[in-house]
């Protein structure tokens, strides 16, 4: 925490190459004497001034434009969302599934649905899951996951419905949030000089259509090569994966429940499945650059293949390994008897639909601090993590419904929104939920890259002694499913 307050101090102090203790003193001051610019009678043809403006309309970003809109404590405050592409409207259903599906935890849930927009995925399709099964392609280790009582584990739904349901919900509130589609944003600009801060202290935006705008707040949701982050001068960790995914729409060899999401780690990287319907799953499978381009060229049958083999082949097992394994896990079910769980064996696939499959590069990013001067990002644009967990935008969601509310707490109390005290508290609040979760996924998807015998007994006994530890268990599916 004081780490944190002294980098933000020293951040003030860096801001725009000004000297952050008189950008302090003199930001509130200028607040005290100007209150907005729209009262500046001195200033002529000025941009239109917001009171926050998020830029970048995806999942998080329109997320976020709902959230604020919807809250009472904005009603009179100039929201505006800008999006480079065009608005997303799927008022008819196409027959085919997208490609592209998210796993939602059951928090994301609640948060779309404060603001009505999970009643719209529930009207057209979605599918939930009740178990989780996750194992090993090297061994038997395997761990399951599921909630007392068969609840909801989570739910799949397709990225573009989810956008759809969103963009509904801000056509109802068009008088509360501006939204401007094909909206690039080519330009952010902080004051840099005390002139430019006397004529305005708020943050400039330029679009490409030449208009010029400026907000009390700018919002980050731009993705992960977020151009907020970049010209904020926020410092991020990353690297890529030297991995794809691959993605499909795949047809089961027959109808079934359908209510697992399986995952089975391979040395080359996961492959997932994910329900879609009875018949119907959505495939996420992470491996080599090289070897996701000769998937994704294959045709269909000899795919189709190779995804059954990657669930059920067992050329990667050893006999050691299972051995050492098989007698760890009979120890663990002697002193544990009730901690063990039954493996299911997953569908097969019967093919996969015409021109579903994609790739998609993969990588993780961190931005070293989520917020600057009257500046915060969101979602990607803060943090990018590999598929295997499905958290990607889960943590995005999870950081709109933490802004949101110290926002309008904020907004309640009549402060600035721009304020550091508020966004520091936000900035907080989630770094403490993301690291960890960060971390988990890049040691999960390094400790399973390889086929070393020593790293697979370790793994093999380790996830077999999560499955039995229940308590474990649940403290796992708490943290993830928030
Ligand atoms: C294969 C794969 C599977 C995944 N599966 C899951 C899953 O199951 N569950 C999960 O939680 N996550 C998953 N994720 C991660 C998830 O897709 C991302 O975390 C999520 O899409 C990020 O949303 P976002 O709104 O932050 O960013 P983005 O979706 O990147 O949206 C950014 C938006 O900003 C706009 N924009 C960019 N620059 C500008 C500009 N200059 N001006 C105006 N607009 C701009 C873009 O047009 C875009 O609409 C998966 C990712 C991959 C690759």
């Amino acid at each position: 925490m004081f780490a944190t307050v002294l980098s933000l101090a020293c951040r003030d102090l860096q801001l725009k190459g000004r000297p952050g203790l008189q950008t302090l003193q003199m930001t509130s001051s200028l607040r005290r004497s100007y209150g907005t610019t729209e009262n500046n009678p001195s200033s002529k043809e000025e941009a239109p001034l917001y009171d926050v403006v998020i830029s970048g309309g995806g999942m998080v970003g329109s997320s976020m434009a709902c959230a604020l809109g919807y809250d009472p404590n904005f009603c009179g405050k100039k929201i505006l969302l800008l999006e480079a592409g065009h608005k997303k409207n799927l008022d008819i259903m196409p027959d085919t599934y997208n490609n592209r599906v998210s796993s939602l935890t059951p928090g994301s849930a609640t948060l779309l649905s404060s603001f009505g927009a999970w009643e719209h995925i529930c009207q057209k399709r979605y599918r939930p899951f009740k178990r989780m099964q996750v194992w090993d392609a090297c061994s038997d280790a395997m761990i399951t996951f599921d909630k007392e009582g068969l609840e909801d584990m989570g739910y799949v739904v397709e990225n573009d419905l989810i956008l759809t349901a969103l963009t509904k919900q801000l056509d109802a509130i068009a008088d509360r949030v501006k939204v401007l589609y094909r909206s690039r944003v080519v330009r952010y600009k902080w004051p840099s000089t005390y002139q430019e801060a006397d004529a305005s202290p708020w943050v400039q935006i330029e679009l490409a259509d030449g208009h010029h705008l400026q907000t009390k707040l700018l919002i980050g949701a731009d993705g992960p090569n977020s151009m907020v982050r970049k010209s904020g001068g926020i410092q991020t960790v990353q690297w890529n994966y030297d991995q794809s995914a691959v993605v499909a729409t795949l047809h089961l060899s027959e109808p079934t429940e359908n209510n697992v999401a399986w995952q089975r780690f391979l040395p080359s990287g996961p492959i997932a499945l994910l329900p879609l319907s009875d018949t119907l799953s959505s495939l996420v499978w992470s491996t080599s650059h090289e070897h996701a381009s000769q998937l994704a060229s294959l045709d269909e049958e000899s795919f189709t293949d190779a995804v059954n083999s990657a669930f059920w082949s067992n050329e990667n097992h050893s006999e050691f390994i299972d051995t050492a394994g098989f007698m760890f896990r009979s120890s663990l079910s002697i002193l544990n008897p009730t901690g063990t769980s039954t493996r299911q064996l997953p569908p097969s696939v019967s093919k996969v639909d015409p021109n579903s499959r994609a790739t998609f590069p993969l990588g993780l990013g961190h931005a070293a601090e989520y917020i600057g001067y009257r500046l915060a990002l969101i979602g990607d644009s803060a943090h990018r993590v590999h598929p295997l967990a499905g958290q990607g935008v889960n943590l995005g969601f999870g950081d709109v419904a933490s802004l949101a509310h110290h926002l309008s707490r904020a907004a309640f109390d009549g402060k600035d929104l721009g304020s550091t005290r508020h966004l520091l508290q936000y900035e907080t609040e989630r770094q403490r939920h993301n690291l960890p979760m960060m971390a988990a996924i890049d040691l999960l998807k390094r400790l399973y890259s390889t086929n070393n015998a020593l790293f697979v007994l370790l793994r093999t006994m380790g996830l077999q002694a999560t499955n039995a530890v229940v308590p474990m268990k649940e403290q796992i599916m708490a943290f993830a499913s928030k």
